[in-house]
């Protein structure tokens, strides 16, 4: 790749190298040699000599150094180098807001509840072991605000939230929207048979997890992009957790949003009327096969950043559904019910206790029951039961 032009910016302690594609950044600190306050950059130019594929700068002491596209593109890529990148660039938003906010730096230091050395250490860029978390609490109190939230999917622990922010724009896979609309969308995404249990769930959710309707959320569809500005996010509908679930591609870096195929130990869930056993299984091929450098679980798996670990616990997280349906069908060895099998539990641990397990577990088994029949592997047999064939 070669290079059309190369800037360096003394005071925010980079380079910046133009493409015939992209637009990227290197911080001083990745040069050698180091330019520094007392030793800044002078020239940066170009380097016709090597094919234009390299750049060459000139320090005020005389000192000169090299650095090759490569080195450029790898620090652009790599995913440890991504979050110094987000944060770098999360950095001088808030400097550029800091300066023009009608706010003291005291005023802005109270209100963050830290001192102004604290302050200070958030707003130096070539400061890249702050939190995240911090600095985006600064951007809130610096007015900038989220404008636009894009659902993986619509369950109540991936909405609570968005109470936080009245004015985003909301979006979710036009399957989900319902959920989004009125907390009945989200009830009927449960779909449970029992009406009190759903009603019991409305409180749930309206208290534990805020839950806030927004009439006003827009629908998206398999494919969508959104542009957020140097970075794209695409749509990928994978169903099967909830009808409109979606993974979300970061694009040009390739980081993967996995949604709920949250790839932990407990495995699949689909134990929602809006859950579909074989959907989810078509999806867990899919997700496979979408071309991606780093996985974002969402629960406790976290992030993944090569190709074979990600591949190894997507086939662990995938077996859990093959586990269950054998523990089932070992189970089938007498005619059992389907409150028999409820209560033995092949979704939930036998010590969950949640108001739910136990609708989540019939829908769970009604699937598995009517795959294993429609197989000839069980058979319905007497008064609503079913036994192995
Ligand atoms: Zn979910």
């Amino acid at each position: 790749m070669k290079i059309r032009a190369v800037k360096h910016n003394n005071r925010k302690k980079t380079f910046e190298v133009r493409t015939s594609t992209k637009a990227l950044v290197l911080p001083f600190s990745q040069a050698d040699p180091k330019p520094t306050a007392v030793d800044p950059v002078r020239v940066s130019v170009v380097d016709e000599e090597a094919g234009r594929e390299a750049f060459t700068y000139v320090l005020d002491s005389g000192r000169t150094g090299t650095v090759h596209v490569e080195q450029v593109l790898e620090y652009n890529q790599d995913p440890r180098h991504l979050r110094d990148l987000l944060l770098y660039r999360l950095t001088i938003e808030a400097q550029k807001r800091a300066s023009a906010s009608p706010l003291s730096k005291r005023e802005i230091s109270r209100r963050l509840g830290t001192s102004a050395a604290q302050l200070y250490r958030l707003l130096d860029q070539t400061n890249y072991r702050k939190s995240i978390d911090q600095l985006l609490a600064l951007l809130q109190v610096l007015n900038c605000d989220v404008d636009l939230v894009v659902q993986s999917h619509v369950h109540e622990d991936h909405v609570a939230g968005l109470g936080a922010f009245p004015h985003a724009r909301v979006t979710a896979h036009a399957a989900d929207l319902p959920g989004l609309h009125h907390i009945d969308g989200l009830l009927a995404i449960y779909g449970y048979e029992d009406a009190a249990l759903l009603e019991r769930l409305r409180g749930w959710v309206e208290t534990q997890f805020h839950y806030t309707p927004r009439p006003d959320a827009e629908p998206y569809v398999d494919g969508a992009v959104f542009d957020l500005g140097g970075v794209r996010l695409r749509a990928i509908h994978l169903p099967g957790h909830t009808r409109g679930h979606c993974a979300l591609l970061a694009e040009p870096e390739g980081v993967l949003f996995l949604g709920d195929i949250d790839l932990t130990g407990f495995g699949p869930y689909y134990g929602d009327a809006w859950s579909d056993l074989a959907d989810f299984e078509r999806s867990l091929a899919r997700v496979r096969a979408i071309e991606a450098r780093v996985w974002v679980s969402f629960h406790h798996a976290g992030v993944i950043e090569d190709r074979p670990t990600f591949e190894a616990k997507l086939a662990r997280f995938a077996a859990r559904i093959g586990e269950r349906e054998a523990a089932l069908l070992a189970f089938l060895d007498a005619p059992r019910t389907l409150a028999e099998l409820v209560t033995h539990r092949f979704l939930y641990p036998p010590h969950a206790a949640l108001d739910f397990v136990d609708a989540a577990e019939t829908r769970t088994i009604r699937q598995h029951l009517a795959r294993l029949v429609a197989d000839g592997r069980a058979e319905a047999c007497g008064d609503s039961m079913w036994r192995r064939r």
